[in-house]
Order: structure tokens, then sequence, then C-alpha cells
């Protein structure tokens, strides 16, 4: 009996990683190879990274030394390394490391079939060339055909803002939009499979179609998105605030399938480190998109990214990143400690801010957004929510969905409630999710004398 050919992905970083590694996933099965999560069992094991943050960078490494031991004993093991450290190194990492494999770049998802046939015949490849027309989003096939209950669906890559911390421009490309009639397509054939929710993504995505002629902006193809039969509920990310148009707010405030939440990354809130970053935006008109969001759409969730630690970010700027926590009162945040990535803008300036200091002031940080974030939650106590529900807990003991603002909530009720939205009403909050209980559940319990 021939012995199924296993895989093995393990994945670094962003969503747009998350998602390249679905797709890898789905490419690979068209030749003969299955998912698996055992690392021991695989025959082939492709880490797809990311230099955007350090430590990401550091875990492959260490990743790498953890897989080498798996090829002792002269098993058979194809070693792959995708994504961005790979789009960086390219070459050099198969120079430094004599057991790896493959190295495919960002814009070479398509040719991985052929690039592991060949290495089953024991060759040595890198592919990292860039692709800087449309086609690259269409060069590989996006429709896996799992179903599901939320998806994730590309509709741009790339970036053009060269923020001056930022890799993403150098590892990623250029910015590309791909054609919305593709994106519709895809998006109706998930909703056709029972899939209700999805969430546009791209690196910059609501630069979406900008540069593309006889495309829609990224506000119309939203709307072309929530119109698709099925489809209950659309989110994106990542949003850029200086993208943030008129028409995008107002389909905050006109279509109820858009969620009610945005992650809109400030990641400093002082005009001068703001100015340094180039992020093209200042602290007052990140403030007035908020507040127009908010108007547009009352209650609605918001999330970012936040940055400590910039060259030359003072005592005072922290402060006013602080107080800009407080003004926009964020869901969540992701923060980081500033590193160097070379190549970048930022890279010209002394990274002077202490790493004591990029600590101390990354744990007060924390410290306070962990009290924004459970005054958030216990806000939602007492208030019924609708709850798309996506599946069974770890624990395996509830159902679990998340709400248009994207909170997490916990509830006992029959699986036949997943994939629908159902009303739930939330009875305690915690850190990081809300619990509840559905309606049914609240009458038998009140029928039952126990409410
Ligand atoms: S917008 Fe800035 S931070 Fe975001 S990917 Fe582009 S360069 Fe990087």
């Amino acid at each position: 009996m021939i012995r199924e050919k296993l895989l093995y992905v393990e994945t670094f970083g962003c969503q747009m990683n998350v998602s390249d590694s679905e797709k890898i996933v789905a490419l690979l099965s068209k030749v003969g190879y299955h998912p698996t999560q055992d690392s021991s069992r695989a025959d082939l094991i492709i880490l797809n990274t990311c230099s955007v943050r350090e430590k990401p960078e550091k875990k492959v490494y260490s990743s790498l030394g953890r897989f080498k031991g798996l090829k002792k004993g002269g098993r058979r093991l194809i070693l792959a390394v995708g994504g961005c450290v790979a789009q960086q190194e390219g070459e050099r990492l198969l120079e430094n490391i004599p057991y790896l494999d493959i190295v495919f770049g960002t814009h070479n998802l398509h040719l991985l079939p052929d690039m592991v046939r060949r290495a089953e015949e024991g060759a040595r490849l890198a592919e990292t060339g860039f692709i800087d027309s449309e086609e690259r989003l269409d060069l590989f096939p996006v429709e896996d055909g799992a179903g599901g209950v939320s998806r994730f669906v590309t509709v741009m890559q790339g970036c053009d803002n060269f923020c001056s911390y930022c890799i993403v421009p150098y590892v990623r490309g250029r910015e590309i939009s791909r054609r919305s009639a593709e994106i519709i397509r895809e998006i109706t054939e998930m909703a056709e499979r029972g899939v209700r929710e999805v969430t546009l993504l791209g690196q910059n995505v609501n630069s979406y179609g900008l540069k593309s002629s006889g495309e829609p902006d990224f506000a119309g193809l939203l709307r072309q998105v929530a119109d698709i039969p099925g489809i209950e509920r659309v989110r994106f990310t990542t949003s850029h605030p200086k993208d943030i148009s008129p028409p995008l707010i107002a389909c905050f405030a006109e279509n109820v399938k858009v969620c009610g939440h945005i992650h809109l990354p400030a990641q400093s809130g002082s005009e001068a480190v703001l100015a340094r970053m180039n992020r093209g935006y200042g602290r007052k008109e990140y403030l007035e998109k908020i507040a127009a969001l908010k108007a547009a759409r009352p209650g609605i969730q918001i999330t970012g990214d936040m940055i400590v630690g910039f060259p030359g970010e003072g005592e005072a700027d922290f402060q006013d990143t602080l107080s800009l926590m407080e003004e926009v009162g964020y869901a969540d945040l992701f923060s980081f400690k500033y590193s160097v990535r070379s190549g970048t803008g930022a890279a010209g300036y002394p990274d002077d801010v202490a790493g004591a200091v990029k600590q101390e002031r990354l744990s007060r940080l924390q410290e306070l957004q962990r009290k924004i974030t459970l005054e958030g939650n216990r806000s939602f106590v007492g208030t019924i929510q609708e709850v798309l529900v996506e599946g069974v807990n770890r624990r395996g003991d509830q159902l679990f969905g998340r709400t248009s603002g994207n909170r997490v909530v916990n509830f006992s009720g029959p699986p036949s409630l997943i994939g629908s939205i159902t009303e739930v009403a939330i009875t305690r909050a915690f850190q990081n999710s809300l619990l509840g209980e559905t309606r049914t559940s609240r009458q038998l319990a009140a029928a039952s004398g126990i409410l």
C-alpha cells in the first residue's frame, strides 16, 4: 500500500500568512500532500515566516534547528521556508542551512508544487522573484472547497506606504488589487457552501482599487460583497487611517452586514513620532476619523497596533500614546517594542530608547489596555448580542462565536446553532471573552425556577 504523503505547515506572524498557509495546503493537496498536526510524521515541513517583528524571525531559526533532528538517520524529509524571511534572505538561507531544501518568496506560492516535485528528486532550490502585476493574485487557486462559517479572502497584497519602521513594502512588494469579479466569484462559491462571514484581507485593504482602472474603490467592493446572497457579515483588515474615506465610513452607517468593528492601527499618539514614522496622518486627523466612525456606527469596536520606544520617543510622546488609547477606548491592542529592521527608513535613526525603558513603557501600556478591555467587556453584561456561532470551544463544553464587534462569546447550546446568528444574553465578562446564554436556555432555566 502506498503511504499518503504528509504536510506540516507552521505559520508565523500576521493574518495574511495564515491565509497564505491555507492556500499552500490547498495547492499541495493537489499533488498528494495531506495536512498533519504532527511534524514528526511529516514528509514535507513548511515554515511560513514573518519578519515584521523581531520575535517571529528568531522563532524561524529556532524552529529550523528543531526540525533538523527529524532528518537524522537518512529519513527523507523536505524542509521548506516561505514568507517574508524567505523573501528577504533568499539563496542565503540555502547557503547557511545545509539541511534546508526549498526557499520560496511571497510571490512564488504557485511554484511550490513543482519545487516540491524537484526537491523529491533531490534538488535544493530558491525562488524569490517579484511579480508586480495583478496576475500574481490569480496565479494560484484560492478556491480550496473548504467550508466553515467564517473565511478569509485576499483582496489586495503589498504596500506602497513605506512607514519608516516597516519591512512589508520590501518583502511583499508593491500594492496590487485583485480583480473584483474574481473576488465576488470566490465569495459566491463560499456562500453556496455555507460560509456566512468573510474577512477581506490586505496589507492596506482600504486602498483597494485606487490604482486599478475599471475597478470599484474599497467601499464599492464592500457593498458588492455584502450583497452576495448567503453572506451575513463582512469584515476587513488591515485598514490604514489615511485611507479611511467618507464613502467607507458611510458603509458602517448604511449596511448592517458590515460588522461593527474596525482594526485601525495608530502606532503612536505623538504627532512628532507619527511624522518620523511616515504614517501620513497626525493625531488630530486620526481622532477625527475615529469620531466619524463612532458617529456612523454607535458602539463600533476599535482595535489597533501600537509601537513603543520608536527612535526619539520621549516620556511626553509616550504619554500622548496613553492618552490616545483612553480617548479611543480600544477594545484590544497589539503592542510591540520597536526594533530596527535593516533596510527601512527608520534604520537610519539612532535606536536611542534604552531597552529597559522600552520594556517599562510596554508594560505600562499593556496594563492600561487590560483595564480598558475589561471595562469594555463589562459594558456588555446585561445586553443581548447577535452572535455568529462558529463552533464548539476548545474545552468542548460550550459553543463559541463572535459579536458583530468581534468580541468572543461562549455559551451553552445545541451544535445545530453552528453557522447561525443567534441572540445571546451576556451574563459575565472576562478579560478575553464574554459568557452568555441563549434565550432558549434562559427560558428553560426560568421554567425550572433557576432564574
Ligand atoms: S501601511 Fe505601513 S505598517 Fe502597514 S504594511 Fe504598509 S508600510 Fe507596513
